[in-house]
C-alpha cells in the first residue's frame, strides 16, 4: 500500500486529528532517548479509545500495514520506533483515563496511555502506593511499562512490572478485544495470556488497559549511602541488611565513585552526598510502616561497620538529603554523555556473581581498550549491574565507538559463563534481537515464534523487534 492510501485509511478510522504525517509533528515520536535510531515513520496514529484502537488493528491487518505501539517513547533499546521505515507508530498516549481505583482492595484500573508518575499520584491520593519507580517515570507509560516489564529500584521488595500486574485488555492482530482485566491474585485457569503481553515488547497485541496492584503507603523511609571497599563488601552488606529487614528492604544500588565524580565535575550534584571519599558505595533503603519499629536500618549499619564491611556510612536525617543520595544514583547513567561517549550494557547474573561480573568485565574489557573508565552501577540486590564504559580520558569517541562489537563480545561471554542475562529490563527492542538468537535456547526461541506466529500472523505488530 501506498503512503498516501496509508494516510487515507488512517484518516477514515481516526479523523484528521487522530493522524499525522507531518516530520516536524513526528519528531517527538521518532526521536528516542539513546539517539541510536533514525529510521522514518510513514504516519503517528494516535487513536482517542479502544474502539479506535480495534478498528486500526482490523484495517491494519487487512492491509499488512505495519504497526508500532507506543507509549512514552523512553525505551532504550528502539523498540518504540521503526526498523524498516514502512511502519505507522501508534500512540497510546490519549487513552489516558483512571478506570477504577480500590485501595483496601489493592488494586487499581488505568489505560495505557497513564503516565507513569500520575499512576503513582493516583495510588497515593488513595492513600496506597504503586511501587514501581523508574528515572523516566515522568514520560514513560502503563501500557509501555508493561510491554517492556520494566523493573526500576524497587524490584527488590516489589517485583517488576509483571509482578504488579493483575490483568491486562489488550487488542489482537486483527482487532479482537482481550478482556482479561481482573483483580485476581490467583488464577489457576491455564497459560497466563497477561504473562505473555507483558515484556512482549508490542510484538503480540496492544496494551489499552491493565489491573495494578496497590500497596499500603510506607510511613518513613530510612535511606544511607555507605561506603564500602568494593563489590564484595556492598554483597556481604547486602546479606546482612537482607536478613536484619527482610521484605523491608526496597533498594539495595552499587555506585562506583567514579560516578560521583563526574556528577560533581559536570555540576550535577550540588555537594557530594556520600560520608567522603570510597572507591564505592551502597545505596540503601528500608521502609518503615505506621506502627514499625524505626532504627532497623542504623542498627544494621552499626553491625556492618563493628565487622568492617563499611567503612563508612550517611544516614539520610531529612528528606532533601534523601533526594541528593537517589539523584547521585539517577544521574549516573547520564552524566556519562556529559563525559564523551559511553558503552552501556543491561545486565543480570545471580546476586552471588556480581563480584565476579565486575572484576572479570572490567578486567576483560581492559584488555580491549586499555584506558577505558568502565562505570557498573545499579540494582545490586536484584543481580543486576548497568555495566557501562567510558571512553578513555581524551579519546576520539567515535574510533572509541568503533570498539563497540569488540567490549559487548568480551562481556557477553562473561554473562554466559556466569549463566546471566544479556537484558535484564531494558528489554530487546531493535538493539539486541540478533544477540538474542545467539544466545537464547533454540527450543525457546520455536516457542516464542510459535506464539507470534498464532497471535500475529501476518507479522503486523513491531516487525524487527525481539525476534526480528
Ligand atoms: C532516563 C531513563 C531511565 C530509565 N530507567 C529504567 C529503569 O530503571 N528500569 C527499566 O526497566 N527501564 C528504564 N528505562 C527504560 C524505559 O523508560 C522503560 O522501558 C519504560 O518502561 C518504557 O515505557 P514507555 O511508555 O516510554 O514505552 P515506549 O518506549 O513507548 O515503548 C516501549 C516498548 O513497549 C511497546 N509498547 C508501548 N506501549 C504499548 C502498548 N500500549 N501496548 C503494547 N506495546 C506497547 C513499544 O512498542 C516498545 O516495544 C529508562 C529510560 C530512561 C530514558
Amino acid at each position: 500500500m501506498n503512503i498516501s492510501h496509508v494516510i487515507a485509511g488512517l484518516t477514515a478510522i481516526l479523523g484528521v486529528d487522530g493522524v499525522t504525517a507531518d516530520p516536524e509533528r513526528m519528531a517527538a515520536y521518532l526521536n528516542e532517548p539513546r539517539k541510536r535510531f533514525h529510521v522514518p515513520a510513514v504516519a503517528v496514529a494516535r487513536p482517542g479509545s479502544v474502539a479506535e484502537v480495534q478498528a486500526l488493528c482490523r484495517w491494519a491487518n487487512e492491509n499488512r500495514v505495519p504497526l508500532i505501539p507506543q507509549g512514552g517513547n523512553t525505551g532504550l533499546v528502539g523498540a518504540q520506533v521503526p526498523v524498516r521505515g514502512d511502519e505507522v507508530i501508534v500512540s497510546l498516549q490519549r487513552l489516558d483515563k483512571v478506570r477504577e481505583v480500590n485501595a483496601a482492595g489493592g488494586h487499581m484500573t488505568l489505560e495505557a496511555g497513564v503516565i507513569l508518575q500520575h499512576a503513582h499520584e493516583v495510588a497515593e491520593a488513595a492513600g496506597a502506593m504503586f511501587p514501581l519507580w523508574i528515572a523516566s517515570q515522568g514520560s514513560a507509560r502503563i501500557g509501555g511499562v508493561l510491554s517492556s516489564n520494566a523493573g526500576g529500584v524497587q524490584v527488590l521488595a516489589f517485583g517488576n512490572a509483571r509482578e504488579l500486574c493483575l490483568g491486562v485488555e489488550a487488542v489482537l492482530a486483527d482487532g479482537r478485544l482481550y478482556q482479561g482485566l481482573n483483580a485476581l491474585k490467583k488464577d489457576n485457569t491455564g497459560y497466563d495470556l497477561k504473562d505473555l503481553l507483558i515484556g512482549a515488547e508490542g510484538t503480540l497485541g496492544i496494551i489499552t488497559a491493565a489491573t495494578l496492584k496497590l500497596f499500603p503507603k510506607p510511613q518513613a523511609h530510612e535511606t544511607a549511602l555507605c561506603s564500602v571497599a568494593g563489590p564484595e563488601q556492598a554483597l556481604e552488606l547486602f546479606y546482612l541488611m537482607r536478613e536484619r529487614t527482610g521484605s523491608r528492604l526496597t533498594a539495595f544500588e552499587l555506585m562506583p565513585r567514579f560516578g560521583i565524580d563526574l556528577q560533581l565535575k559536570h555540576g550535577m550534584l550540588a555537594r557530594d552526598p556520600t560520608a567522603g571519599p570510597s572507591p564505592w558505595y551502597a545505596l540503601i533503603e528500608v521502609n518503615r510502616m505506621r506502627g514499625g519499629i524505626s532504627g532497623a536500618l542504623e542498627a544494621g549499619l552499626e553491625e556492618a561497620l563493628e565487622r568492617g564491611i563499611i567503612t563508612d556510612a550517611n544516614v539520610a536525617q531529612a528528606e532533601t538529603e534523601r533526594a541528593q543520595m537517589w539523584a547521585a544514583r539517577e544521574q549516573m547513567s547520564d552524566v556519562q554523555s556529559r563525559e564523551g561517549a559511553s558503552i552501556k550494557h543491561d545486565i543480570s547474573v545471580p546476586v552471588a556473581a556480581v563480584p565476579r561480573l565486575i572484576a572479570e568485565g572490567s578486567a576483560a574489557v581492559e584488555r580491549v581498550i586499555p584506558g577505558i573508565r568502565p562505570c557498573p552501577f545499579g540494582h545490586l540486590g536484584d543481580g543486576n549491574i548497568h555495566f557501562n564504559f567510558t571512553q578513555p580520558a581524551g579519546a576520539d569517541a567515535k574510533a572509541f565507538m568503533a570498539r563497540e562489537t569488540d567490549v559487548n563480545a568480551a562481556i557477553y561471554e562473561i554473562i554466559g559463563r556466569l549463566g546471566g542475562s544479556v537484558s535484564a529490563e531494558h528489554g530487546i527492542g531493535q538493539l539486541k534481537t540478533a544477540l538474542l538468537t545467539k544466545v537464547k535456547d533454540p527450543i525457546a526461541l520455536e516457542m516464542m515464534r510459535a506464539v507470534k506466529l498464532a497471535l500475529d500472523p501476518n507479522g503486523i505488530l513491531n516487525p524487527g523487534k525481539l525476534l526480528g
